[in-house]
């Protein structure tokens, strides 16, 4: 699990899952020792992940698959299928 660059500082996953994310002044990590939360606490940082707003949380579980994004629709896609 990691971050990837664009985080907006919002804290939605630190406060979620304060035990495995931290949000600092310019960015939000993965606790060094998070490891120990994944599995106690895999709800909490799935619905972490599903909170952040730019999507920058980055999930790979043990057999390589990776978490995808919630399928969200945007104000542009509702704009379009007006007529
Ligand atoms: S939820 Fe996403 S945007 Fe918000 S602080 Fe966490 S990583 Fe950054």
């Amino acid at each position: 699990m990691w971050i990837e660059e664009g985080c907006l500082i919002c804290q939605a996953c630190e406060s979620a899952c304060p035990s495995v994310f931290s949000v600092g002044d310019d960015t939000a990590v993965v606790r060094p020792d998070a490891a120990q939360w994944f599995e106690s606490q895999r709800e909490l940082i799935e619905r972490a992940y599903d909170h952040c707003c730019v999507e920058v949380i980055m999930i790979e579980y043990a057999d390589g698959t990776r978490m995808e994004p919630l399928k969200v629709i945007s104000d542009h896609q509702l704009d379009n299928s007006r007529p």
